[in-house]
């Protein structure tokens, strides 16, 4: 089966994509990207096919679904946070075609790779860009409060997350974490810090893929006022005294 054929069999391929005809080849060839990196350098654990299917493609076009009941087809900016090798903002970047999609990751070369990914794949409006959140977050930052929408998955637990993330959206945007099974105690140790960054938590959505026992959280969180200028720290200060 080819990769088009296993997304548009996969049970979790979200419908409103399905009239999308261009959709499955450009996932397919972030796919094809990804094997074909992973070779050169090591940009993810998953590598089997049918596992970068539905652990990379369907689990980001589940939150690009989200989004897209959210938005529909406003033009706004969203940026991804640690996207690494480009999850969920290829994906979502390849479905949601109106959305201005920044992949923030602090290693140089996923970045270059994320490029190089979103050309072969056809998405022009994907931009990856190289540095720390923190820093590129900080007040007097270009990025700081220009977002609409925040994406991130994998990359620190909540409260440590929202440091690094919250600082980004203009008010009335919404960070959408992508969670493993511990969200609802995430949630919990993260209610202090949404707060103290002028946030509120919104909603926290289970949903299933077929190949993992353990349920994944969509949490979404709302932009209601400015951030603190004292937020984000330094990353030492974030990671060891959490909001
Ligand atoms: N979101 C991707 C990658 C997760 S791995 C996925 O789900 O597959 C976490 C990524 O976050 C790594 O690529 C790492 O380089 C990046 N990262 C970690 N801390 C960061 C920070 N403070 N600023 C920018 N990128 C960061």
């Amino acid at each position: 089966m080819t990769i088009q054929e296993k997304l548009l069999s996969h049970a979790c391929f979200p419908a409103r994509f399905r009239k999308d005809s261009a959709l499955p080849d450009k996932l397919a060839a972030i796919a094809a990207c990804l094997i074909e990196g992973n070779a050169r350098f090591n940009l993810t654990a998953i590598t089997e096919p049918d596992a970068i299917v539905e652990k990379h493609l369907i689990d980001s076009l589940i939150a690009a679904d989200k989004i897209a009941g959210m938005v529909g087809g406003a033009p706004l900016r969203l940026l991804d946070v640690g996207s690494g090798a480009g999850f969920p903002s290829l994906p979502i970047a390849a479905a949601l075609p109106d959305l201005s999609v920044t992949a923030l990751d602090s290693t140089a070369k996923k970045c270059t790779y994320m490029n190089e990914t979103a050309a072969k794949a056809n998405i022009p409006h994907f931009t990856a860009v190289s540095g720390r959140a923190e820093e590129l977050a900080a007040p007097g930052a270009p990025m700081r409060a220009s977002f609409d929408l925040v994406t991130a998955r994998a990359v620190a637990n909540l409260p440590v997350l929202c440091e690094l993330c919250l600082p980004f959206l203009k008010t009335g945007g919404t960070f959408i974490a992508l969670k493993g099974s511990n969200a609802p105690a995430e949630i919990d140790a993260a209610k202090g810090a949404i707060k103290k960054l002028g946030a509120a938590l919104i909603g926290c959505e289970e949903y299933h893929i077929p190949s993992d026992d353990a349920p994944r959280y969509l949490v979404t969180i709302a932009k209601t006022g400015d951030t603190p200028r004292a937020y984000p720290r330094h990353y030492a200060q974030i990671s060891k005294k959490p909001l």
